[in-house]
């Protein structure tokens, strides 16, 4: 019988010894600052006061319709949320109605009977846990049920004016596209977008960036051709150099409803 081979010296250094610490390379964006600051001024420019176009009127009304956004249009979640939200506004009525009833107005939108379930659940979570407010905070916001860092960020922004960037399709698709903000996931797209958006226009970029994402920068095919930066854009996508006319958009491009 052989007895084992006793290990080498350098094996058990390479065992003793941990490994060093990767670091993550640190983040270039393929932008100046001055390109970085042009950008986004052409951006208010051409939306001054960009809105969402989610319908609600408090806090809590906003959480329900970004949490039913979830793979729905807003046309869709809106047409869903105007006649619910007439009988529940706040989350007492929600419980009062009761997960039946809220199936019942949102049964056009896709996933309906989990999101039914979800809308119940966070309204009794917000009258036995927040006394009955939305909370403000990122990591209060996640512990409700249905709601995820995007619904979280979304909410901070447009309720509280807390500025995030909550990384949508278009978000994400832009981020990339045009070497923005590029990553894998939407997390990693958030956390390099925040580092490059010049911090005065942080509070309106996020919308912004999906307006941009969903009447030009298209997924299927970007219009270069209208776009107010494709001088600066550094996307291999890109069809066009010449900027569009920089003019503030009609309401309908704005964020209007649908
Ligand atoms: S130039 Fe084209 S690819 Fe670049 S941001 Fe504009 S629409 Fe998108």
């Amino acid at each position: 019988m052989t007895s084992p081979k006793p290990k080498s010296s350098t094996q058990n250094l390479k065992k003793s010894i941990p490994a060093p610490a990767r670091r993550k390379p640190a983040f270039r964006s393929a932008y100046t600052k001055a390109e970085l600051e042009e950008i986004f001024r052409r951006f208010s420019i051409q939306r001054p006061e960009p809105k969402g176009e989610l319908e609600h009127v408090n806090p809590f009304t906003l959480v329900v319709a970004v949490a039913l956004s979830a793979q729905a249009t807003d046309a869709g979640v809106n047409k869903a949320t105007r006649a619910l939200f007439k009988v529940a506004d706040t989350p007492q009525k929600m419980l009062e109605l009761g997960e039946e009833k809220v199936r019942d107005y949102i049964k056009t939108i896709g996933l309906y009977r989990n999101k039914a379930k979800n809308v119940i659940a966070l309204s009794r979570m917000l009258v036995d846990d927040f006394g009955g407010e939305v909370p403000k905070t990122r990591e209060e916001l996640v512990r409700l049920p249905g709601v995820g860092r995007k619904t979280a960020n979304v909410v901070m922004s447009m309720a509280f004016g807390i500025p995030t960037i909550a990384v949508d399709t278009h978000i994400f698709r832009i981020g990339n596209r045009i070497r923005l903000a590029p990553g894998k996931t939407p997390d990693e797209v958030e956390e390099k977008l925040e580092k490059v958006i010049p911090k005065h226009y942080l509070y309106h970029a996020h919308h912004w960036l999906i307006l941009h994402g969903r009447y030009c920068c298209k997924a299927r095919r970007p219009e270069c051709e209208r776009c107010v930066i494709a001088d600066i854009c550094k996307s291999p996508e890109k069809s066009c150099d010449v900027p569009a006319p920089l003019v503030e958009l009609p309401p309908q491009m704005i964020g209007a409803a649908d």
